[in-house]
């Protein structure tokens, strides 16, 4: 094979496209097995007990939910959807914890009977309701109470979570309420307070942005022990960034785990806090970069200053660029060594004019039937795909050491219509 094809995991991609069909969204196995394997080698402490939990509304599917269980880490779900995919799955309930702000009764009366281990309680009804589902049906859980640091990572507003306004969680200035909070969950016999949970933001690259959260949360960690109540557990989020293009300079996994274990250490003597256990919840950062889409060229078009290429797929199995001005780099798979001498815009077939995966990026002259190959969209991408324009939604397949396999088969037609039905209601 010459070297002006894209390999993905020892397996052309070309021959990917010709057997599945494109859009596909196609994973290297082994780099998400080296990153869940890198965040569970460098977050370790000597003091404390660790735990890597992959926020699984990055990507979630079977197959990538082994990969995450083979690893030993924890599972993040946020809906009854995905906490479901979890217990099909047969993964260990007692290590899924259970996000959101507004969990429904039925999903909260699901993750109880499911044995989901540990709730991350958002507000003080939804509390009243856990303990009392679990009081009603004698299921033992966890919680942990989501706090709103008030941290800015300098991100988009769309994926910042911590500012004043936020909808996730309790204000850390609202202590009253959180002490009330932890009071009500000492009275259950059933749901079990552990600690606070905090989360920052997505795609964050200042190490500062952790250390500042976590000198934070510690100050509050005090002031609960100082309130008679122990806590044991604290548990960070996620929010590691990935490389999409040479603007991002990601911290290393490594060096960003080291700091978060080394702010924690720091911030347990400054406060005197004990503390058990430290918790992440990376996604992006496990899955990003070891996605690749790939799409065939359909048409080019010249307009008044721009030169398109017209793609397969588009914001359907992508809306990152659409939603936050996301930013992406391709190749054309099969002419990795041609010269760039285009400069194009990569637009998608759905009927926006918003759908533009990429503006204004060198590549070598297109044609028809040529594969374009768009990096790092293995987070958010299919986890966000949609149906519009009635579009299947990709195929999704894992490559590793030159072999590869399909995990999730396109959407047909039939898929499509498989929910329509004429059913009178009773009322
Ligand atoms: C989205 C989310 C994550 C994962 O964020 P990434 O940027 O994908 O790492 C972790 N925890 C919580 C609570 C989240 O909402």
């Amino acid at each position: 094979m010459s070297d002006s094809t894209l390999i993905i995991d020892g397996v052309r991609a070309k021959d990917i496209a010709a057997s599945v069909g494109t859009p596909v969204i196609v994973y290297s196995q082994s780099e998400i097995e080296k990153r869940l394997m890198e965040f569970t080698e460098s977050f370790k402490s000597p003091r404390l007990n660790t735990k890597v939990v992959y926020a699984s509304k990055a990507f979630s599917c079977g197959a990538m939910l082994e990969l995450v269980k083979n690893a030993g880490c924890g599972l993040d779900v946020v809906s009854g959807g995905e906490m479901y995919l979890a217990k099909k799955s047969g993964f260990p309930m007692e290590d899924v914890l259970f996000h959101g702000n507004n969990k429904t009764p039925r999903e909260i009366e699901e993750a109880i009977s499911w044995g989901a281990g540990t709730f991350v309680i958002d507000n003080r009804l939804e509390l009243r309701r856990i303990i009392s589902y679990a009081k009603d049906i004698k299921r033992k859980c966890r919680a942990l109470i989501r706090i709103n640091p008030h941290i800015s990572a300098h991100t988009h507003s769309y994926i910042m979570t911590a500012d004043l306004d936020s909808k996730f969680g309790i204000s850390i200035d609202s202590r009253d309420e959180i002490l009330a909070m932890m009071d009500e969950l000492s009275g259950s016999e059933y749901v079990e307070f552990t600690g606070f949970h905090a989360h920052i933001g997505s795609q964050i690259f200042e190490k500062d942005a952790y250390a500042g959260e976590i000198d934070t949360m510690a100050q509050l960690i005090a002031f609960a022990e100082k309130n008679g109540c122990f806590v044991k557990c604290l548990d960070i989020g996620g929010g590691f960034a990935a490389y999409y293009t040479s603007e991002d300079s990601p911290i290393p996994v490594p060096e960003v785990c080291r700091t978060i274990i080394d702010a924690c250490h720091t911030a347990m003597d400054k406060y005197g806090i004990r503390l058990e256990t430290l918790m992440i919840e990376p996604g992006r950062s496990i899955v990003a970069e070891a996605g690749t889409t790939l799409y065939t060229v359909g048409d080019t078009k010249r307009t008044y200053s721009k030169k398109y290429v017209f793609v397969d797929g588009g914001m359907c199995d992508n809306i990152r660029p659409a939603l936050y001005g996301a930013k992406y780099r391709c190749d054309l798979a099969e002419k990795m060594d041609a010269e760039k001498t285009d400069t194009v815009t990569v637009a998608g077939k759905c009927c926006e004019s918003g759908d533009i995966l990429i503006h204004d990026i060198p590549l070598p002259p297109a044609e028809p039937g040529d594969i374009l190959a768009v990096y790092t969209t293995g987070a958010y991408g299919y986890s966000m795909a949609s149906n519009y324009n009635r579009i299947g939604r990709p195929a999704v397949v894992f490559a590793k050491n030159g072999k590869a396999r399909c995990v999730i088969r396109r959407e047909t037609y039939e898929d499509l219509d498989a929910l329509e039905c004429s059913r009178d209601i009773e009322f």
